[in-house]
């Protein structure tokens, strides 16, 4: 049974990107099949694994929402067991497009219905806001991970953030939980980023995920490439922490 997971948070840059892509990545490398959804206008995720059309518009979410492509159409595989819906700066017209339709916040949700299945895990990379982009993955979604970059005010929006989810899965669905919270680009050697490390520890506790993931220039410089870092800089201590998150996930769903 495939697993839906959204990588959400209304702060941009904290590592929401970087996380699906090397998540998905360290885990398509273990063998399980996983598909990854760039639900972000911005489209970060399609660029950071590289998919480019020469010349022609990637067919990507916003064609799935409008009803103007099939899945088929718009798939990308980067890697072996790694599928990817792409997007592109089109994904906000899904929004006002499709604005008057009924149970429009269902539409993700229905669409990955039919074939949640054939994949181990679905990952949803999410914008930095509460849109309605951010409202379809949530919607769509068993489960939620949430990057936080252990900076100032970092607890306050994670606090802000949560309560946001509870009313979500009060409100349109309640299988929703959070699977996570992941400290991404933390320096040990900054008296800042720890301090803001134990505060959440302290509130948060069993939902903080053991790996934490490192400050290296080398994931920005394997996005940058379009290579996932696993395949761009395999030995960098930031892949081989995503390779951690990637089993400590897989021991969690199946316990031995
Ligand atoms: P978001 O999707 O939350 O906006 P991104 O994943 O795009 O965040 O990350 C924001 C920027 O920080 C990008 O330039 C990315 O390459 C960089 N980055 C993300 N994680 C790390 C990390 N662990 N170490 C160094 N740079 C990182
Ligand atoms: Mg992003």
């Amino acid at each position: 049974m495939g697993k839906i997971i959204a990588i959400a948070s209304q702060k941009g840059g904290v590592g929401k990107t970087t996380t699906a892509i090397n998540l998905s990545a360290c885990l398509a490398v273990k063998g399980r099949k996983i598909l990854v959804i760039d639900s972000d206008p911005q489209a970060s995720l399609t660029f950071g694994l590289g998919i480019r059309k020469n010349g022609e518009k990637i067919k990507g979410l916003y064609e799935l929402y409008a009803g103007k492509a099939t899945l088929q159409e718009v798939l990308s595989q980067p890697i072996e067991n790694l599928y990817v819906i792409p997007s592109r700066i089109d994904l906000f017209m899904a929004e006002l497009e499709i604005f008057e339709t009924e149970q429009r916040e269902k539409r993700l949700k229905f669409l990955l219905e039919s074939f949640k299945d054939e994949f181990d895990y679905i990952f949803i990379d999410c914008p930095p806001s509460f849109s309605f982009l951010t409202l379809c993955a949530l919607v769509a979604s068993e489960s939620v991970i949430i990057p936080v970059q252990c900076e100032q005010f970092a607890l306050e929006a994670l606090r802000i953030f949560i309560k946001l989810l509870w009313r979500i899965k009060g409100s349109f669905n309640e299988a929703l939980e959070l699977e996570g919270i992941l400290l991404t680009m933390f320096s040990k050697h900054i008296n800042l980023s720890r301090t803001i490390a134990e505060d959440i520890k302290r509130v948060f506790r069993s939902k903080i995920f053991e790996t934490y993931i490192p400050r290296n220039i080398a994931l920005s410089e394997a996005s940058m490439n379009g290579i996932p870092a696993i395949f761009y800089a395999p030995d960098a201590y930031g892949t081989i922490a995503y390779s951690e998150l990637a089993q400590e996930i897989i021991s969690r769903h199946s316990p031995s």
